[in-house]
């Protein structure tokens, strides 16, 4: 039997955040991390970056904390809170007083294709990929982690063709005309593109089956050496909800990140929170949301004061183009433009109710902060307020 003043289940960003900000608190509290992968906790975005050529994975592993023991390659597979107990996968039992659920996002799959489509999400994914020689690469999945892969294999010098049910790239996030600027703009650097294509078949193809044959809905067929979806995921929330823990789209918690279990919190791409700014409950999938609301699980169950209000921002970069996003951007709103070089540098806003509720810095560094305040406020607005807000 373990025993844990805290445990964490997941070895994610959010697990090690909540680690490290336990250790600052508490440097003698027993600590220990449950995690499926067999590698310690590294940083996920890296993956979808290139070059892969030279890639030296050590440079992905975030710091060592003293004193966490690491249950790598274990998956937890039952949780009672009542009797604050886990146990994993092998029949290990671990006890603890605080608990902290960190399992992030499993990869929606394709249903067909099997094992020759590779999955992007964990380093195991990402040696798959590096290991593959493969010339011609098909992508599938033109949302966030798609859009990086494929111009990151492109700028490597592979053939790169991207598939995607969307008209054009970020067509669900973005304004039209940004949106068919970026598509242009995949294109003009070589990548073909699939649009409104949705993968049909995937079959094996050549005389040592070591090639792919897709055919999509749209009716094109593709020949690739290896096929990288990117599309989506969906919280890991088995073992709280086998648990009896409160659980809609991720793991709902409180404004202290607290689960409905006594001494089980939670963080990170599983957990959904009130965000006081946009007056809902979200759920985030991004790097920035993982460190801040891990680390303020790890000071909440160190037993410090916490009252999530945060506003975390993403971002993505491809061919030199750079956006940063907060808030809500969903291309259905109310959308205000504000371009100081149309589709490189300028700003979108996203509007419910009169009220900002997300801003889109494309080409933009240094408004993050302003662009938050912005969303705080919760001011009417009109368009014309808007001009030059943020963009001069
Ligand atoms: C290829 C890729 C590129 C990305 N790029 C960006 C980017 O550029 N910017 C950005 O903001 N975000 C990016 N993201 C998203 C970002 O990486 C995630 O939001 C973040 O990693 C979430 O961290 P997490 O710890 O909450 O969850 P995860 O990273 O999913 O980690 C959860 C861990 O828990 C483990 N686990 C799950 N269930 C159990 C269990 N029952 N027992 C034990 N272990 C379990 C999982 O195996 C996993 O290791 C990217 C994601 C991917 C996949």
């Amino acid at each position: 039997m373990n025993e844990y003043r805290y445990l964490i289940v997941g070895g994610g960003m959010t697990g090690h955040a909540a680690a490290a900000a336990i250790r600052g608190l508490d440097p003698a509290g027993s600590l220990g991390m449950i995690g499926e992968e067999p590698v310690p906790p590294y940083a996920r975005p890296a993956l979808s970056e290139g070059p892969w050529a030279e890639a030296d994975q050590r440079r992905f592993f975030l710091p060592a904390l003293q004193g966490l023991v690491h249950h790598t390659g274990r998956r937890a597979v039952s949780l009672d809170p009542a009797g604050r107990e886990v146990v994993d996968d092998l029949g290990e039992r671990y006890r603890y007083e605080r608990l902290l659920l960190a399992t992030g996002g499993a990869p929606r799959r394709l249903e067909i294709g099997g094992d020759r489509v590779i999955h992007l999400r964990t380093m195991a994914d990402y040696e798959r990929l590096r290991g593959h020689g493969g010339h011609c690469a098909l992508v599938v999945g033109g949302g966030y982690v798609g859009t990086e892969l494929a111009a990151s294999l492109a700028a490597e010098g592979r053939d790169v063709t991207m598939a995607f049910p969307e008209p054009s790239l970020g067509a669900n996030r973005w304004p039209g005309g940004l949106s068919e600027h970026v598509t242009r703009d995949f294109e003009a650097h070589g990548v073909r593109l699939l649009r409104g294509h949705a993968v049909a078949r995937v079959e094996a193809f050549g005389d040592r089956g070591d090639r792919v044959l897709v055919r999509t809905s749209g009716g094109a067929e593709v020949l690739a050496d290896l096929v990288v979806a990117g599309l989506g995921t969906r919280p890991q929330t088995a073992l709280a909800e086998a648990a009896g823990l409160a659980v809609s789209d991720g793991v709902e918690v409180d404004e202290g990140l607290r689960t409905s279990a006594p001494d089980v919190w939670a963080a990170g791409d599983v957990a959904r929170v009130w965000s006081p700014a946009l007056g809902e409950r979200i759920r985030l999938e991004h790097a920035e949301n993982a460190l801040a609301m891990g680390r303020e699980a790890g000071r909440a169950m160190a037993g410090e004061p916490v009252r999530w209000s945060q506003l975390p921002s993403w971002g993505a970069s491809f061919f030199g183009a750079a956006y940063q996003a907060v808030g809500k951007i969903d291309a259905r709103m109310e959308t205000v433009e504000a371009w100081r070089r149309p589709y490189h540098e300028g700003v979108v806003y996203y509007l419910e109710h009169g009220r900002v509720k997300g801003v889109l810095l494309w080409g933009l560094a240094g408004r993050l902060e302003a662009a938050r305040e912005l969303i705080r406020r919760q001011r009417p607005v009109g368009a014309a307020d808007l001009q030059g807000a943020l963009e001069r």
